[in-house]
């Protein structure tokens, strides 16, 4: 069958395939680690899944505008004042299928064939399929370990051409868990000051899973003059446990989401009714429970920085947010066992699937062949588990 060449031009999404070959391999009965998939492995709290409930009683189950309820719609305002002290109006929010679908839409309604999307390395998988799936070119700006995986200005500066038209920040990062202080942000906010055609996609989707007490703060945040081209894509996905309820939003320039809510309205329709009204809930109820998700990651975060630190030769700039770790295994590269020869991140990642039982994703798909992704979404016995398993396959490696 002939199919589209944009087909040929993308790849299926790496952390989703792993996931689900972890979960095959658990259903066959393999007792898999998976340190691939990521989500928070907490259930939705409970007050979020009464609201959906309620909703459907309440017969809430039928076509919603294109963009999502005005409900919905003001809690995302009301949000954006309270977490960034940004005023919206509703002109300025669509609801998506979740955050992906939020950027896809953005993408779709932004780029031409020739456009350049500048996106920072180590990135989140999808960025650059998706760029590719809207017809445009996306220009990778590698970050190094020695540089924290952060990019710097001049990096950008350099990276700027003509063509640019929009530049990919993730703060705090997949697959890094890297997060962009003030000082940071105004160091690329003046490079973007300069170049007023380059748009900004401000992927803010770990915002509210931040270790060390951090505080959060974005790229409009810290410089205002940037606001009318910078897209905050953000959900409820990690903060409240709700992947699969795939409820996601984007805030910013009116004509832009505007654009973007056109092309939903020929794909999707409205995202899930009862998932618009469990989101409601999510974002103007109870707090409580993001908090304690967040002390539950500062643990498990500690346990993966100090297991990762007994690994000969592997190095792991720390993570200050999300809950991914990225180390660098290349030390391992060149050695064998049986019949396993590691050549690149892909093999050693189907070496421990194979050898360790542990699922990890490789980190080729996040533009670093040297490292690894592991998420810490596990709880304390699992990611025990997981790295006494890791330590004794590596040890077969000669
Ligand atoms: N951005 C990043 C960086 C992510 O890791 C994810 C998680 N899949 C998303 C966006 C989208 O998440 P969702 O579609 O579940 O809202
Ligand atoms: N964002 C998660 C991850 O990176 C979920 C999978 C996906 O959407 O790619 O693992």
């Amino acid at each position: 069958m002939r199919l589209a060449q944009r087909i040929s031009r993308i790849k299926p999404s790496a952390t989703l395939a792993i996931n689900t070959k972890a979960k095959e391999l658990k259903r066959s009965g393999v007792n898999v680690v998976n340190f691939g998939v990521g989500e928070p492995d907490c259930d939705t709290p409970e007050s979020i899944r009464e609201a959906a409930v309620k909703s459907i009683c309440a017969g809430q189950t039928r076509y919603t505008p294109v963009g999502g309820i005005d409900e919905l719609k003001d809690a995302v305002c009301r949000t954006m004042k309270a977490d960034y002290g940004l005023s919206y109006g509703l002109e300025n929010v669509l609801v998506s299928c979740g955050g992906k679908h939020a950027l896809y839409n953005l993408f779709q309604a932004l780029l031409d064939p020739g456009d350049e999307v500048i996106i920072p390395s180590p990135f989140w998988v999808s960025y650059p399929d998706m760029v590719e799936l809207a017809g445009a070119t996306p220009v990778i700006l590698r970050c190094t370990e020695e540089n924290d995986f952060r990019l710097t200005p001049s990096d950008l500066e350099a990276a700027i051409t003509p063509k640019t038209r929009l530049f990919i920040l993730n703060s705090p990062s997949n697959p890094t868990g890297k997060y962009y202080g003030e000082k940071d942000l105004k160091g690329l906010a003046d490079v973007l000051l300069r170049h007023e055609n380059v748009l900004i996609a401000s992927d803010d989707i770990y915002y509210r899973i931040l270790s060390g007490g951090r505080k959060w703060i974005n790229i409009g945040m810290v410089e205002n003059r940037l606001l009318d081209r910078t897209f905050i894509v953000n959900g409820v996905s990690k903060s409240y446990c709700m992947t699969g309820w795939r409820i996601g939003y984007l805030v910013g320039n009116a004509e832009v989401i505007k654009a973007a809510t056109k092309v939903q309205s020929q794909s999707t329709s409205n995202p899930t009714s009862i998932s618009q009204w469990a989101s409601v809930e999510a974002l103007n109820g109870d707090q409580a429970h993001v908090a304690k998700m967040g002390q539950l990651f500062e643990v498990r975060r500690r346990l993966v920085l100090d297991r990762l630190a007994r690994l000969p030769g592997v190095t792991c700039p720390e993570p200050d947010g999300a809950f991914y770790v990225f180390p660098n295994f290349s030390a391992y590269f060149g050695r064998k066992y049986n019949g396993h020869e590691i050549k690149c991140s892909a093999d050693l990642a189907d070496f421990l699937m194979e050898v360790a039982h542990v699922a990890v994703v490789p980190g080729v798909a996040f533009g670093e062949d040297k490292c690894l992704r592991l998420s810490y979404a596990l709880s304390g016995e699992e990611i025990s588990r997981g790295f006494d398993a890791i330590e004794l396959a590596l040890k077969k490696l000669s």
